[in-house]
């Protein structure tokens, strides 16, 4: 409220019209107090449109979803939006679905991962720059069949964790056929992300192939194997308007697998894990293995929400 206060100077809110206007230039912070506002089909709802779109329609006078033309010029991602917020409800493309869920079937191991890295802004070992992403904890839960075995590794603190942190990986990923990873992508709605965009898992190896040229076979040979879960909901082969443009592991796990919840973590994002970790070395024994936990807790329940997201992929392509 100080805050919309501040903006305001103590007066009303804004009451004019949303229209192209509030996509040019900065960011407007009354963004969703005036989406708020609109019907459930208004096109302003629309978060796969590009402003020159968006533009487009509203200078054609199409306000609200209805209006517009079955032969208008949309992408095969924007009609999926278009389907889904005149539906009201989930809208899916059961035959794209099915060729993503071929791709992370697998009658061997498939091993669902998380990875964590946190970036000091001074470099603090050989070879790092400001910002380099220092690899030091991952989750896993294997699965075969109805068999789920989960495992799990932090990297001791004190030292570069990243040879620890690979070489670990390598050797508990050595026997999987798939590799499933979820890109960590901002909590925000856009147009998606473009098929040769890697995923968080792959750049972070991908860095450390370039630093171990001694592992670069190994790491190639798990990032062959790797498919990129949220590929269906970056691509709106599956789309909620709850989601609100959002393909953010939380926003899909809210949806699909409801009973998974965040919020009663000790350590709750990314964000709190990495600065944990960083803590870590100025705790008593104690705390550190309350810590450790902590951590550990964390990446083990977004591992298990992949798991979760798959298994109703697989019902959606059945
Ligand atoms: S979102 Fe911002 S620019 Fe758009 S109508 Fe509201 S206050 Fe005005």
């Amino acid at each position: 409220m100080f805050q919309i206060e501040a903006y305001t100077n103590g007066k009303t809110m804004p009451t004019v019209e949303m229209g192209a206007q509030c996509w040019e230039g900065y960011p407007c912070p009354f963004m969703s107090y005036c989406k708020g506002k609109l019907s459930a089909k208004s096109v302003m709802n629309l978060t796969t449109l590009t402003p020159s779109k968006r533009k487009h329609l509203l200078l054609k006078k199409y306000k609200t979803l209805d209006d517009l033309p079955r032969n208008i010029s949309l992408t095969t991602v924007q009609w999926a939006e278009v389907n889904a917020l005149q539906k009201a409800g989930e809208n899916y493309d059961k035959g794209k679905i099915k060729k993503f869920v071929n791709r992370i079937t697998s009658s061997r191991l498939k091993c669902y991962i998380d990875i964590e890295a946190f970036m000091p802004a001074v470099p603090i070992y050989d070879s790092c720059k400001p910002y380099t992403n220092l690899c030091y904890q991952y989750s896993i839960v294997n699965s075969k069949g109805n068999l789920l075995k989960p495992m799990d590794r932090i990297i001791e603190p004190g030292s570069d964790p990243r040879r620890a942190f690979i070489e670990s990986l390598l050797a508990d990923t050595k026997d999987a056929a798939v590799i499933i990873t979820y890109n960590k992508v901002p909590d925000i709605a856009g147009p998606p992300r473009h098929d040769e965009e890697k995923s968080y898992f792959e750049t972070r190896l991908t860095e450390l192939s370039d630093l171990y040229p001694d592992l670069q076979p190994q790491i190639k040979d798990r990032l062959d194997k790797t498919v990129d879960l949220s590929e269906p909901f970056a691509q709106k082969y599956y789309y909620h308007p709850l989601l609100k443009g959002s393909h953010s592991l939380k926003s899909i796990a809210a949806l699909m697998a409801p009973d998974i919840t965040f919020n009663r973590l000790q350590i709750a994002n990314s964000e709190d894990a990495r600065a944990g970790y960083v803590e870590l070395p100025n705790l008593s024994q104690d705390a550190q293995f309350v810590r450790k936990l902590a951590l550990k807790g964390f990446l083990k329940l977004s591992v298990i929400a992949m798991v979760r997201i798959a298994e109703k992929l697989e019902l959606l392509a059945a």
